[in-house]
């Protein structure tokens, strides 16, 4: 076996690995080796945990699916109120800057309103 090429069984020192653990790269022999339907691994826990790992993965490609429409309505909803917002700050501005005496009733509603 060449020097300094982890080819070796982490178990069994001598065996040569006949797989790598896909989860942690864990070199291991034929007899250590443990296989399952998302590929090879040094233990159970690894293939627990590259099992659980791919379902998460599935789980969240198929919730940015779903959740697409939805994030989109949002985001309208949010831009119409921004919309919003600014033409309430401009009003305010507006009779903010010019004082107008009939408008004063309405120039302090909207202020109260944004806050000013
Ligand atoms: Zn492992
Ligand atoms: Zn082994």
């Amino acid at each position: 076996m060449p020097q300094g090429m982890p080819t070796g069984c982490i178990n069994h020192p001598g065996v040569e690995a006949v797989a790598r653990c896909r989860q942690c790269s864990t070199p291991v022999c034929n007899a250590c080796v443990v296989g399952g339907p998302t590929g090879r691994f040094c233990s159970f826990e690894c293939r627990e945990k590259h099992e659980k790992f791919v379902k998460d993965a599935q789980g969240c490609e198929l919730g940015k699916k779903r959740g697409g429409g939805f994030s989109r309505s949002l985001r309208s909803l949010a831009s119409s109120a921004v919309v919003l917002g600014a033409v309430l700050l401009a009003l305010g501005v507006v009779c903010t800057i010019f004082e107008v005496p009939v408008l004063s009733g309405l120039t302090r509603t909207v202020r109260g309103m944004i806050g000013f």
